[in-house]
């Protein structure tokens, strides 16, 4: 084969090779949306990159950024697609878009970021690079300086041996997470107590403190129970026993059960909405993530992303 042949060859697999980029991201962005990836037992769309697509890290972070990109609707798939913007290049202005709104708590403007994207069209990764260096604000390092006595020393020693690291980082992380955990079941534990005022106070209307002497006793009237969302604590705890501490969602392709024992929240199997019972046999133990897919599933993605970003 002549050079010339060879080199419009190749050419001609590029662009095939665009196409098919543009295929796959427009993909991801279907099993992003519908969070398909944890019927795979995969935590995040780049686990499932990684896991189920075989991408290696870097790679599966190129197209999470990319695809990101590509769903705010600022013209990058058909940029993409002619090649005039390059996966990684996307994938990095990507990542700057979300350093900088971190950076300055601000969103940025489609029209700051369409100006951004056409200056990048064109250009190399390196150049692209550089470009989106020469563009960043002032990065401000956070750092998080920690002086603990010996106990508490002791304590992050063994919580860092549970969690296999020694990143400071990931434990504080952990630690916020738990903290959440306990601070919404405490707001549970007041609504019960309030509703148990609530029933009390009933109850005394209904029977009177000093029941007159030598009459009749007063009938007590059952007070009707007031249908809770509300899991009583003992279900929670059979629930829990019967999980073994473990998010009780199994794969549908594989029938693996899901590994996380963190974040688990306690989840009607019919829905409570829907006139879901509180019985053991409703409710089942799941990661936050499996809990999020069986209400898309229930529910739809439309309805649930509004409540997406108010905790994860
Ligand atoms: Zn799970």
């Amino acid at each position: 084969m002549k050079h010339s042949k060879l080199v419009e060859e190749t050419i001609l697999y590029v662009k095939k090779e665009q196409q098919f980029t543009l295929l796959v991201l427009t993909n991801l962005q279907k099993i992003d949306h519908e969070k398909i990836f944890l019927d795979y037992n995969c935590q995040s769309l780049f686990a499932f990159c990684t896991d189920i697509l075989k991408y290696n890290d870097s790679e599966a972070s190129v197209r999470v950024n990319a695809m990101r990109l590509l769903g705010q609707n600022l013209g990058v798939s058909e940029k993409i697609e002619s090649g005039q913007l390059t996966l990684s290049s996307a994938a990095m202005i990507q990542r700057f878009f979300v350093a900088e709104e971190k950076e300055n708590n601000e969103q940025l403007t489609s029209q700051k970021k369409t100006q951004i994207i056409e200056e990048m069209q064109g250009k190399s990764a390196r150049a692209t690079q550089e470009a989106l260096n020469a563009k960043r604000s002032n990065p401000r390092p956070k750092t998080y300086n920690l002086v603990v006595n010996e106990e508490t020393y002791t304590k992050i020693e063994h919580i860092s041996h549970e969690m296999g690291t020694k990143d400071q980082s990931k434990i504080l992380n952990k630690l916020c997470d738990e903290h959440d955990e306990v601070s919404s079941l405490k707001e549970e534990l007041l609504c019960c107590q309030q509703l148990l005022a609530k029933a009390r106070t009933e109850l005394s209307k209904k029977v009177p403190a000093n029941p007159p002497a030598g009459g009749e006793p007063m009938p007590v009237q059952a007070v009707p129970e007031a249908k809770s969302r509300f899991i009583p604590t003992e279900v929670k705890r059979a629930v829990l026993l019967r999980a073994g501490g473990q998010c009780e969602h199994r794969s549908h392709v594989n029938g693996d059960r899901c590994k996380m024992k963190n974040s688990l929240e306690f989840e009607h199997c019919k829905p409570y909405s829907i006139d879901g019972s509180n019985d053991v046999e409703n409710i089942k133990l799941l990661c936050r993530g499996h809990n999020i897919r069986e209400a898309i599933k229930v529910f739809g993605a439309q309805k649930i992303s509004p409540y997406l970003h108010k905790k994860t």
